[in-house]
């Protein structure tokens, strides 16, 4: 339904990412054409391919690193999200002690490890990504949802988390909303961070230490050389295409058709959404609070998720999780109206004293859901290709972990990376058409009705809690 106050908020809405829609955006970098070589070929130019390619040259200035994007670098997920550069590696604590209770602990320690890591390579390098590490607040909006938070309190201080259990009165302190019943303020272990210039600064660190990058370059096919992997490109519009010879080959596609084709069973890809707000006024600033910054999360099955800009705007989003038959993806999916109006609406359930700020941008893109809800690891063409894939909607920091493993795939070690279960592990798989998405339908459609009846689950998602089965963005 478009009601008159969310259509006029969104009126002037562009209908692009906010965060890739600057004047700073690097020109992009020339097509291959022709035949190449290298040590290690990078498929995909978001956080994971730029990661790998950055930690590969890092490790060994010597080797030869040739990364190529069917795009431009950080022009897809990586360039659109929300910015919450989170320590989990396992989509959160509570997924992680339930798929990997014996090593939660180390799983942990290692996000923790990763993030600092961001953090020191962010300064190392002199990115400017506004990384500001203000931790996570979830708020319960419906009184079911206190348990929740008190639960995952007590969960987080066994595991050493800095956490702060708010009540009502406490968390509207920290941000006024009159939808907010209770808080639990993670306090350290998220930052939140300007996504496309995160990437346009891996980029360029990259290419200082020497990786060559090619752009709108399409690998279209890979095959065994001898004891290397050829990969087929395709340029731009008037590119010749090319190839490129190299011993060894790191897959970072995220939710794009995968150039492997068991990766296929494994992920679905799923349109998330976000709207911009234009900056706040002083006033405005006023009328929230929120002066400690944090990044925000309702705690519903269907949950939004919010933050502020270094200049004072607001994203919102969330929500909507939506899959296409056959694992659709095209840029015509990024505008939903339906779900820009829901958002729009629910943004004002929120904030009401916001009423008349204008939302400047409105835009969709693609996760990589897996049934476990966190990334998978794995190798090909006799350990010669190395993947990670499956981030679920929290790939931010935990792509940098992904390529550390991918790395060590690739070398053939026996690292205590490689060892972890969370590597060795898959998912399980989904079922293939038609009952894949009649599945995900049946499961979303469910987690709207928990939603709406305090959180009872009902017997088709008691029956894939069962399993391990799940589905979420
Ligand atoms: C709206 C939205 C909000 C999100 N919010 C958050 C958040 O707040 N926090 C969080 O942690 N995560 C969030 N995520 C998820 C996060 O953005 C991703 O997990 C992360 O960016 C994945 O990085 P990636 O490099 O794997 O994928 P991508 O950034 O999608 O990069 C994949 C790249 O591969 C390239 N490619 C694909 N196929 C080929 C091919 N055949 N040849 C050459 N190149 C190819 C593509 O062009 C693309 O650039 C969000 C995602 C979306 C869409």
């Amino acid at each position: 339904m478009t009601l008159p106050h969310t259509g006029r908020a969104l009126a002037d809405a562009a209908p692009v990412p906010y965060w890739l829609d600057r004047p700073t955006r690097p020109d992009p970098l020339p097509p291959l054409t022709g035949p190449a070589t290298a040590d290690l070929l990078v498929i995909g130019g978001g956080y994971a391919g730029l990661w790998t390619a950055l930690l590969a040259k890092e490790a060994d200035p010597d080797r030869d690193v040739l990364l190529v994007d069917a795009g431009t670098c950080g022009w897809a997920a990586s360039g659109r999200n929300g910015g919450f550069c989170a320590a989990s590696l396992t989509h959160g604590l509570a997924n992680g002690v339930e798929r990997f209770p014996d090593e939660i602990g180390e799983l942990e320690r290692l996000g923790r490890e990763n993030l600092d890591a961001i953090g020191a390579t962010i300064d190392r390098h002199g990115i400017d990504c506004d990384f500001e590490r203000t931790g996570e607040l979830a708020v319960a909006v419906a009184p079911y949802q206190l348990d929740g938070l008190a639960a995952d309190a007590e969960l987080g201080r066994r595991h050493g988390r800095d956490v702060r259990l708010l009540d009502r009165d406490e968390v509207r302190a920290e941000v006024a909303s009159p939808t907010y019943l209770g808080g639990l303020w993670d306090t350290d272990r998220t930052a939140l961070l300007d996504p496309a210039k995160l990437a346009w600064g891996l980029r360029r660190a990259a290419l200082d230490l020497g990786v060559r990058i090619h752009e709108h370059t399409r690998v279209t096919g890979l095959t065994a050389d001898g004891p290397a992997l050829r990969a087929t490109t395709a340029g731009g519009a008037d590119a010749a295409p090319g190839t490129v010879r190299a011993a060894r080959v790191a897959l970072a596609t995220n939710a794009f058709p995968p150039l492997l084709r068991r990766l296929r069973a494994w992920t679905v890809p799923v349109y998330d959404y976000a709207l911009m707000t234009e900056p706040l006024t002083a006033a405005q600033r006023d009328a929230v609070g929120w002066r400690n910054r944090q990044g925000l999360a309702d705690t519903g099955n269907q949950f939004h998720y919010y933050r502020l800009t270094a200049d004072n705007r607001i994203l919102f989003g969330g929500y909507d999780a939506v899959y296409h038959y056959g694992n659709r993806v095209a840029p015509a999916l990024e505008q939903r109206e339906a779900t820009f109006h829901t958002l729009a609406a629910h943004f004002l359930t929120t904030f009401p004293q916001l009423d008349g700020l204008r939302f400047s941008h409105r835009w969709g893109g693609v996760i990589d859901t897996c049934t476990r809800f966190c990334a998978f690891f794995g190798t090909a063409h006799q350990g010669r290709l190395a993947y990670a894939a499956g981030y679920t909607g929290l790939g931010v920091g935990a792509t940098r972990f992904g390529a550390r493993v991918t790395l060590d795939l690739l070398a053939g070690a026996d690292t205590p990376l490689t060892r972890l279960d969370l590597v060795r592990r898959k998912p399980l798989p989904f079922p293939p058409e038609p009952i894949r998405a009649a599945g995900i339908n049946l499961t979303r459609w469910s987690l709207a009705r928990a939603d709406a009846r305090d959180g009872r689950r009902n017997l088709w998602l008691r029956t894939l809690d069962r399993f391990g089965l799940g589905f979420d963005s």
